[in-house]
């Protein structure tokens, strides 16, 4: 994944295999204790022991979580490479200075964090507000999750799959948990109260980061949470805490798993990596891993129609990715492997809409290597372009809208392919907007009635099967 070599992330989710079980504390802080209880109900696992929870003013932490340090030429020579990429796959334009960017995401973004080597919990603010509770209940989650099923473990898998499919696992529960604490444990003058406190610390984070910082970097900053905490949703309706344990036991190694859901309650697994090939008189090739269905869907979505990007998106079975220098620009190759033919036929067509849409089409090759594979190389087209519609900004509603209604119709007794079928069938004649504006679509007659088709449909297809 392009994203991982942003690096730097260790002040944040700073993880070693180091040992240091004595630092835990005999007993819970009196005003954290009632926290730890209710995450305890809420998640369904015992604390097998407190934990240390320190409190930070707002810029002390803030600098605890931002990195001032001026970058070595080793490094900053990454960061122009990565940059460089990013510009070449029409995900950022212009001077990006990724240092920079990361650093606006965690200062303004970063509320409190676990840290996995210390045992600890580190959290902005100094006052037991309703946000500093509900982000303290997320916290907790991620110490009980260390406790039972060791969160060093699991990034480490994450690091050797290249991947951030365990990532969107940890804090899909976590988030999940946070929720229900939401919902089910503050009253509702509580639950008011609380939305306005982050209403205000949204607008705060929309002004310091939206339009600033390219938008594929705060998607992927979001991505784990949002698709997580769905795929926990669909999971824990479909097999109750014991499901969601059996993951965290067997996690998935792909980050399509944690969009797509279904792959999960379905024990689905990806197919091997398409192979690349460095191209002669290519410098400083190196691979980058699995380049990540949120990327494509990124990708695709800020050109072409969002359900078309969908959809294309959807036919994954595998990929890879690769960064090199050619005549002195930076380029990208991936490597895409579909389900099947008539799968790999679709994305083969979004991706050539996708190429005539970008700034410099002479820098963007896309290539049918056989039925089942596709390649892309685009090199850098120059900070003078414009490349970046922020169209994808508003696309994840689709997959996030999916996901979501996919694991309500779970709830209401829906076997969970036919719940997938439906949910899929479901958004297809809506636009980003419609379903933007959530609530008041639900509401129509149009909305129901084609719900209530889909699912018909749904059943019906999976009576065949
Ligand atoms: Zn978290």
């Amino acid at each position: 994944m392009l994203c991982l070599a942003l690096g730097g992330g260790a002040a944040v989710a700073g993880y070693s295999l180091v040992d240091r079980g004595d630092k835990f504390p005999k007993q819970w802080e009196p005003r954290i204790e009632p926290l730890a209880r209710e995450v305890e109900r809420l998640r369904g696992l015992k604390f097998k022991h407190a934990v240390t929870t320190t409190f930070y003013p707002d810029a002390e932490f803030t600098e605890r979580v931002t990195n001032d340090d001026e970058p070595s030429e080793q490094d900053r020579a990454d960061l122009d490479r990565f940059a460089g990429a990013f510009r070449a796959i029409g995900l950022a334009e212009g001077d990006v200075d990724l240092q920079r960017d990361s650093n606006t995401l965690r200062g303004s973004g970063v509320l409190a964090y676990y840290d996995t080597d210390e045992k600890r919990i580190h959290i902005r603010g100094t006052e037991m507000t309703l946000s500093v509770q509900v982000t303290l209940v997320h916290e907790l989650t991620h110490a009980l999750q260390d406790q039972h099923f060791d969160l060093a473990k699991l990034r480490a898998l994450d690091a050797a799959n290249k991947t951030e499919a365990s990532k969107s696992l940890i804090e899909g529960d976590a988030t999940w948990v946070e929720d229900e604490y939401i919902e089910r444990s503050l009253s509702k003058k509580q639950r008011r109260d609380y939305e306005q406190e982050s209403k205000k610390g949204g607008e705060e984070y929309d002004d310091e980061v939206v339009g600033k910082v390219p938008d594929i970097l705060i998607l992927d900053q979001q991505a784990a949470y949002q698709f997580g905490s769905a795929a926990i949703a669909m999971l824990r309706n479909e097999g109750g805490q014991r499901a969601v344990d059996a993951v965290f036991r067997k996690p998935p190694t792909a980050d399509f798993v944690m969009m797509n859901p279904i792959w999960l309650i379905e024990d689905r697994t990806k197919l091997n990596a398409p192979e690349l090939a460095k191209p002669d008189r290519a410098k400083n090739y190196e691979l980058t891993g699995e380049f990540g269905a949120a990327w494509w869907f990124s990708m695709l979505s800020e050109r072409i129609d969002f359900h078309d990007a969908l959809e294309a998106t959807d036919s994954w079975a595998s990929d890879s990715s690769a960064i090199y220098e050619l005549d002195d620009k930076v380029c990208v190759e991936l490597g895409w492997d579909g389900t099947d033919r008539v799968a790999t036929e679709n994305m083969d067509q979004a991706l050539r809409q996708w190429r005539e849409a970008m700034p410099d089409t002479r820098a963007v090759v896309v290539t049918r290597v056989d039925d089942d594979s596709i390649k892309v190389k685009a090199c850098d087209p120059g900070r003078a372009r414009s490349a970046v519609t922020h169209r994808s900004r508003d696309a994840f509603v689709l997959p996030l809208f999916r996901a979501g209604l996919a694991a309500a119709l779970v709830d209401q007794g829906a076997p969970p392919h036919t719940a997938w079928c439906t949910a899929d069938e479901a958004l297809k004649p809506f636009s980003v907007a419609e379903l933007n504006s959530n609530s008041e679509l639900f509401e129509t007659d149009r909305y129901q009635r084609h719900l209530r088709d889909s699912a018909k449909l749904c059943k019906t297809r999976s009576v065949e099967a």
